[in-house]
């Protein structure tokens, strides 16, 4: 690994921690879905204006253009204030954008780069069908040329921000007799057309955050397909390569801040005898101890890919390798809070609200989900990592 802060790098994160102390959210995060979206882009609004947005984006975009190890420390500081994330807006900036800036048309980025970065628009991601998760290439949404249209039939799943979003980055089959991985493509669904209908999804968490989205014939400009026609899948795997190789940064970061608030509360909370505090408890000790060092390991395997991705470019396959790392502590540390809570963590406290233990143990069921499933993300280590047969 080769990877130490220079002095500019220093510099870096000083200007960065004094910026977001002093332009950070004051507010809590609504949870209600329209005032969410308004905090969201509110707050990617200020970073825009501070000249913060797009931050590994290149400056040709008007992003940052700041290097891997300079994000990295916009992360860390980021996370270490334990600042809301900009969910509205994460589809836009962490793969729908980067897709455009590789795979668009140069119409198609000046229309929509600057907006995405100004977060004057929201994005989802229109690829999950209730038959097509993991195995993406089944699905089965159909899109018929009709002049200069697409005319889509179809049902997405799980389409993340789909209530509130603008546009959506669309896989549709476009070629039924083509094998599998052929015939689909990559389109940009305005998400107000005729005849799309949007159904929010509530989960065992209370909140709306995903829906299905049902279409039925509408009409999308051919000039909306990104990439060429029928060649959507591999659209489609840079968009995948962006998802499961940096967006993860900062959850990790903000995982750290986590640990560290768990052994405060397990400092005056009290523990399994019921008399003293649960930090007491030997096994909690042992947990809470072995989740700082996890974390620890994490952080060097994340510098350890940055170190890599600095030379090399992309992340790779070995993103897979910290994606299924990342899901699996997670997991555990918010089982353990769950435990430290005791009978308190029957009471619901949403994730948003610090303190929020029992919202995000419900939420953490998510995230081996996510991006791609934890199994998923064992086949792509030994296939492609291990080089085992399929
Ligand atoms: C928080 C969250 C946000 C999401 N946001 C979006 C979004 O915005 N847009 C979108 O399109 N989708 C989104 N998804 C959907 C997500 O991409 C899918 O849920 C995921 O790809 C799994 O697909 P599936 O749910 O259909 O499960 P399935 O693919 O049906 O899998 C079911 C089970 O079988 C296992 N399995 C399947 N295939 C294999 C295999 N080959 N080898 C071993 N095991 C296998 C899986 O690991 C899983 O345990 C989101 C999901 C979550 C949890």
């Amino acid at each position: 690994m080769d990877l130490t802060f220079s002095d500019v790098d220093i510099a870096f994160r000083e200007e960065v921690r004094t910026w977001l102390a002093e332009h950070r959210p004051r507010d809590k995060r609504p949870l209600e879905r329209s005032a969410m979206r308004e905090y969201d882009v509110a707050w990617q609004r200020t970073q825009f204006d501070g000249g913060w947005a797009g931050i590994s984006w290149p400056k040709e975009y008007g992003g940052r253009g700041a290097s891997l190890i300079q994000a990295l420390i916009w992360f860390e500081e980021y996370g270490r204030l334990g600042l809301p994330g900009i969910d509205a807006c994460f589809v836009g900036l962490s793969h729908a954008g980067p897709t455009l800036m590789t795979r668009a048309s140069e119409d198609q980025k000046a229309f929509h780069l600057p907006k995405i970065l100004r977060g004057d628009v929201v994005w989802c991601q229109g690829f999950s069908e209730p038959e097509a998760g993991s195995d993406l290439a089944s699905l089965k949404t159909k899109a018929v040329i009709d002049g200069d249209e697409l005319v889509v039939t179809g049902q997405k799943i799980w389409t993340s921000f789909a209530d509130v979003a603008q546009y959506q980055e669309l896989l549709v089959r476009t070629d039924s007799d083509a094998a599998k991985h052929k015939g689909i493509t990559w389109v940009i669904c305005d998400m107000t057309l005729c005849g799309i209908d949007i159904r929010p999804i509530e989960t065992m968490d209370g909140e709306h955050e995903f829906c299905e989205v049902c279409y039925d014939d509408v009409r999308i400009p051919l000039t909306n397909v990104v990439g060429r026609l029928h060649d959507g899948w591999s659209v489609a795997m840079s968009t995948l390569a962006f998802e499961r190789g940096t967006a993860f940064t900062v959850n990790q970061v903000r995982l750290a801040k986590v640990v560290e608030d768990l052994i405060a509360e397990a400092r005056h909370r009290t523990g399994p005898d019921g008399r003293r505090p649960a930090i007491v408890d030997d096994e909690i000790a042992r947990r809470l101890a072995k989740a700082r060092a996890e974390v620890a390991a994490m952080r060097a395997m994340t510098y350890r890919g940055i170190s890599r991705s600095s030379r090399d470019g992309s992340p790779g396959p070995k993103g897979s390798i910290i994606k299924l790392y990342y899901s699996d502590l997670a997991q555990s540390i918010y089982r353990l809070a769950f435990d430290i809570m005791g009978a308190d963590g029957l009471h619901f406290v949403d994730r948003w609200t610090p303190g929020g233990w029992s919202g995000s143990y419900l939420y953490s069921a998510a995230i081996s989900i996510g991006g791609g499933t934890s199994e998923i993300q064992r086949n792509i280590i030994g296939e492609r990592v291990l080089c085992l047969p399929r």
